[in-house]
C-alpha cells in the first residue's frame, strides 16, 4: 500500500501559520544544526559516551543507530538539554549547551520514546496543554493547532480522549506537540518503539515531510534498520563510541561486496579450512561463519562444491546495515530482531 495516498495533502504549509514564538535571533543563518566535540558522559563509573565528535547539517535527517546500551538515549538526553554536559563541547543551532539552554529549548522539539500524551485528555487538550508550556496562546495557537491536526490527519479525532487512539495516532499527537512551536530541530528518541511496521512507516513519512516541506532538521535515535535506512546520514554507536558516520548506502558499500553466511556444526574447523583453501577471510560471529566477497555467487558455488556435506545452511545477499554493524564491530546487532523485524 502506498502511504502517500492515505495522507492528507498539506493545504496550507505549516510554516505560513506563525507559531507565535518570538524569534530569538532574527536573521541568523547557520549551516550546522549540531556541533559536538569531544563529548563524553558517565553514570558514576560507567562510561556511556566516549569522546564523540561530529556535526549535523541543517536540513538533514540524521540517525543515531546502535544496539541497546550503546549510548543513544544518553546522547538524546544531552542534545535535548535534559541532562547537563559533563565533558566536551556541544553547540545546537549555534547555542552553547553549557550556557544557552533556556533560549535553545524554544527552538527545538522533542519526541520521547515513551508516549508523553495525557491519555485522559482529548487530543486537542493535549495540544493546548503543551502549547501553554511554550507560551503559545490566542488566535495563533488555535490556527496552528488546527493546521497541525489537519496535516497529521487528526482533525476528526480532536475531541476524542487520547487513550482511544492507536499507538500510531498517539505518536502523531506527540509529533504535533513537538512541532507546535515551530522548532528548527526535532529530536526523537526511538520513535518507532511500540509501533507496528505500517504505523512506523506512516510516522516516518510525516517526519520526512517535515524535513522536505518545512526544512526542519531531524535527529533520531533508532535500533530499527528500516528507520535507519531512511536517514540521510547515520552515526553508528557501539559501546558509547561513534564507530562510523556516513549515508546508509556508503556504509553498505564499505562492506566489500556480498555477504555469505554459513552455519555448520564444526564452524571453527570449517572456518580455518575455508580460509586456507579459498584464500579468503572468514569470521565467526555468534556461531555463524561470515565471508565478505565481491562476487558472492561464485564463492557460494565454490564453497558448496568443496564443503557441501559439512554445511547446514548457507545464505548470501547484498550487505545490510546489520552487516555493516558486524563488519565494524565483529558483533551482531541483536536488537534488530525486535518488534516485528
Ligand atoms: P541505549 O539508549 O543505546 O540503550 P543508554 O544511553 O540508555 O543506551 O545507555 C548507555 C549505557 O549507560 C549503558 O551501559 C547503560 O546501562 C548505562 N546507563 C544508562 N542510564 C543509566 C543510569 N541512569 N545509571 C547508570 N547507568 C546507566
Amino acid at each position: 500500500m502506498k502511504h502517500g495516498v492515505l495522507l492528507p495533502t498539506m493545504e496550507e504549509p505549516l510554516s505560513t501559520i506563525d507559531s507565535g514564538v518570538t524569534e530569538l535571533r532574527p536573521g541568523q543563518k547557520l549551516s550546522l544544526a549540531v556541533e559536538i566535540n569531544g563529548l563524553s558522559f558517565s553514570y558514576k563509573e560507567r562510561r556511556a559516551l566516549d569522546d564523540l565528535s561530529f556535526v549535523i547539517e541543517r536540513g538533514e535527517i540524521f540517525g543515531l543507530l546502535g544496539p541497546n546500551g550503546s549510548g543513544k538515549t544518553t546522547l538524546f538526553k544531552l542534545l535535548s538539554t535534559l541532562v547537563p554536559l559533563q565533558a566536551g563541547e556541544a553547540r545546537i543551532l549555534g547555542y552553547d549547551l553549557r550556557a544557552d539552554t533556556t533560549a535553545l529549548r524554544r527552538r527545538i522539539g522533542v519526541v520521547f520514546q515513551h508516549p508523553s500524551v495525557d491519555r485522559k485528555l482529548t487530543v486537542g487538550e493535549n495540544l493546548m496543554h503543551h502549547a501553554h508550556l511554550f507560551g503559545l496562546k490566542g488566535e495563533h495557537l488555535q490556527k496552528r493547532s488546527a493546521a497541525m491536526l489537519r496535516w497529521l490527519g487528526l482533525s476528526e479525532r480532536a475531541n476524542d480522549l487520547a487513550e482511544t487512539l492507536s499507538g500510531g495516532l498517539q505518536r502523531r499527537v506527540q509529533l504535533a506537540q513537538a512541532f507546535l512551536h515551530q522548532p528548527e530541530l526535532l529530536i526523537l528518541d526511538e520513535p518507532s518503539t511500540g509501533l507496528d511496521p505500517s504505523a512506523r512507516r506512516e510516522f516516518l513519512h510525516y517526519v520526512s515531510r517535515l524535513r522536505d516541506e518545512e526544512g526542519v532538521t531531524i535527529v533520531l535515535t533508532t535500533h530499527h534498520m528500516e528507520e535507519a535506512e531512511r536517514c540521510d546520514r547515520l552515526g553508528i554507536l557501539h559501546e558509547g563510541k561513534l564507530v562510523a558516520l556516513a549515508p546508509p548506502s556508503e556504509l553498505k558499500s564499505r562492506v566489500g561486496g556480498d555477504v555469505v553466511v554459513i552455519n555448520a556444526t564444526d564452524a571453527e574447523a570449517l572456518r580455518q579450512q575455508i580460509q586456507v583453501r579459498m584464500r579468503t577471510q572468514a569470521v565467526l560471529v555468534d556461531g555463524s561463519l561470515r565471508i565478505e566477497r565481491p562476487r558472492g555467487h561464485e564463492f557460494l558455488r565454490d564453497v558448496v562444491e568443496a564443503f557441501g556435506e559439512r554445511i547446514e545452511t548457507v545464505t548470501f545477499g547484498k550487505p545490510t546495515l546489520e552487516d555493516v554493524f558486524v563488519h565494524l564491530t565483529g558483533q551482531r546487532f541483536h536488537a534488530g530482531k525486535e518488534e516485528g523485524q
